[in-house]
Order: structure tokens, then sequence, then C-alpha cells
């Protein structure tokens, strides 16, 4: 039988120091439910951040198990990302993750639909705005 997701999101994350938590009633309440709906988050980045406070990742609610996933080593993306400090807009963060996040999820033999390649693309697609990715 093959790891359960959330036991592989737990072992992937903890290995590059990222701790990761799931949506639950606490959150939920803290946060609404709505925020968690096919969402996740992520705060701190591993080469940046105070080691007392290790960077974290919050897993929301999905329908599909397979963009879950994606989405976690797309927050995980976030936390790894060395160019972090270099990126001038939100829309070079995202895509920065996103580029970490396939890397990562092919070398823990994690492979993608095209339907997840399209939700995803879909989603950096949301940032590109002029809004987004102007240079702050
Ligand atoms: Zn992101």
């Amino acid at each position: 039988m093959s790891e359960p997701d959330e036991q592989m999101m737990q072992r992937i994350a903890r290995r590059h120091g990222v701790d990761v938590v799931f949506a639950d009633e606490h959150l939920i309440k803290l946060n609404g439910r709505d925020a968690y709906e096919n969402a996740s988050f992520s705060s701190g980045n591993v080469h940046t951040s105070d080691k007392r406070w290790p960077p974290r990742i919050e897993i929301g609610i999905y329908a599909d198990a397979e963009l879950r996933l994606l989405s976690f080593f797309h927050e995980l993306g976030h936390c790894l990302d060395s160019t972090r400090p270099w990126h001038t807009s939100k829309l070079d963060q995202e895509r920065a993750a996103w580029e970490i996040a396939y890397s990562l999820a092919t070398s823990h033999g994690v492979e993608s639909s095209a339907e997840a390649r399209d939700w995803a693309s879909a989603q950096l697609e949301t940032y590109n705005t002029p809004e987004w990715s102007c240079h702050a």
C-alpha cells in the first residue's frame, strides 16, 4: 500500500525543516472555512527564517487529492525558494514556487496530470495582473 498523502507531506516537509499542518476545526474557526477552500498557505523561508520559528505550511480543504498534493509542493516551493529576496513581483514569486513545486514533485515520484498542470497555470495566471506584476 502506498503512503497516505498526509504522511508523505509531513515526511517531505520535515526533511526540509518546514512544519505542515492541515486545516482543522481550530484553524477553520480562526480564519473561516472559505479561506481554506482549495487554498493553502505558507509563511517563512528556510533560507531567511529565524530557526525558532520554522517555515510553516497550512494545507486547505480540496475535493481533489491531486490538487491538494500539488498545492503542498507549491507552498513548499515558497518555503525553499532561495531566490525569494530577488523577486520583484508577486508573479515572480508565484512562478518560482511552481517551478520548484514541479521539480520537488518529480523528485518524490509524484507525476502531475495535464488537468492538474492546467489548474496550476490558471492559479498562476490570477497573479498576472498589473496590480500583482508591477514592481513594488
Ligand atoms: Zn504561491
